[in-house]
């Protein structure tokens, strides 16, 4: 039966250290929410039952756009629509703008949280349907047997997991070099958004480095890339509603022509966002135009080894590294 929630005691913090507290008391058997936009899905299909719900959502230390000199900081309860329309954000982040943009639908992006967005758990559909897989304590991935159904998997560290991020935002803040502030018992420490993912050689029964007890509170920006060139694209069966088959965010400074600085990622290919590095060092340093573009379509998926469904995605991330680089011009 899915559809109707299991009973769990439901807390409403008022400051980030009651917050805290709640989520040191409860450990394994609380459960933070923000927006609820992926909590829910695993609330009403009853595969993860909670025993406290902390709900932050309302805490106004954690919410809100602030210009703090030499980067921006964004509250993790700040919505993903906050965030699309956010002025600071537009003129300094357009790339995470547009990323936030296309998360889901309006209602979603009402109501989800980028701290929500970036630490959501994985889509793969075994996985969330309740199967028994290695990311949920059993000893088999049910998306890379034979038979399986995994066009959107990974290309990228399958390593017993094949379940790709999900996370819209995720490729843009790894592209843009921001920091995740994490507090946890008072404590507070900082992470850099690409290794603030992590993939199942790591742990492969977390997305992110976050633990029980840890609240995200904040996402810095720096103003490195303000002024840039910057590029998202997000290609998915459908143009709403609809999660990432392959992702691009890319952020490029020019200098003469040249590209003198540059950081592409792609989201939908691994565990984690995927930094483009053999993009980025043919690029460096070099003219603008058609031959980069060529390159960089021929590179962008190098070491890429797909699974029965998916092959198309290896096609799909060079043609979005070439339109990335075609944006340039
Ligand atoms: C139909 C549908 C379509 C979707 N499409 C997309 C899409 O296209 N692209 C995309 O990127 N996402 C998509 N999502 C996923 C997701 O719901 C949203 O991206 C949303 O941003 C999640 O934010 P939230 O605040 O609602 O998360 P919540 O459900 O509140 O939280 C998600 C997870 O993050 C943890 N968490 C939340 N905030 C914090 C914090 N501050 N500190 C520590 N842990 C925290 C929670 O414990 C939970 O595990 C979709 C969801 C649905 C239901």
């Amino acid at each position: 039966m899915t559809d109707y929630m299991h009973s769990f005691d439901l807390f409403e913090p008022a400051s980030v250290e009651e917050a805290a507290q709640l989520a040191d008391k409860y450990g394994k058997d609380g459960w933070i929410i923000a927006g609820g936009k992926d909590s829910f899905d695993w609330f009403k299909d009853r595969h993860k039952r909670p025993q406290a719900v902390i709900n932050i959502a309302g805490l106004k230390q954690l919410h809100g756009v602030k210009d703090n000199g030499d980067h921006v900081a964004i509250g993790a309860v700040t919505t993903l629509t906050e965030i699309e329309d956010n002025k600071l954000l537009q003129k300094n982040f357009p790339l995470l703008t547009a990323a936030a943009a296309k998360v889901a639908s309006p209602q979603i992006r009402n109501a989800g949280t980028i701290g929500g967005n970036v630490s959501q758990d994985t889509r793969c559909s075994y996985y969330r349907d309740g199967f028994p897989c290695y990311r949920a304590g059993g000893n088999t991935c049910y998306a890379n047997t034979p038979t399986a159904m995994n066009r959107e998997h990974a290309l990228y560290d399958a390593i017993r997991c094949v379940a790709v991020t999900p996370s819209d935002t995720g490729p843009a803040l790894v592209a843009l070099e921001a920091e995740m502030i994490i507090s946890r018992k008072g404590k507070i420490r900082t992470v850099p958004a690409e290794k603030f993912f992590i993939g199942p050689a790591v742990d492969i029964t977390r997305m992110t480095v976050l633990e029980k007890g840890d609240i995200l509170t904040e996402i810095r920006i720096p103003k490195k890339w303000s002024g840039a060139k910057h590029y998202f694209e997000k290609i998915a069966d459908r143009q709403t509603w609809d999660f990432a088959l392959v992702s691009i965010a890319m952020v490029a400074k020019i200098t003469g022509g040249k590209v003198s600085d540059v950081r592409v990622a792609c989201g939908g290919v691994q565990c984690t966002p995927r930094r483009l590095t053999t993009v980025e060092d043919l690029m460096k340093g070099e003219n603008v135009g058609a031959e980069m573009e060529r390159l960089a379509k021929r590179v962008a998926a190098q070491g890429a080894k797909a699974l029965n469904y998916n092959h198309f995605k290896i096609p799909l991330m060079g043609n979005l590294a070439a339109r990335a680089v075609r944006s340039l011009t």
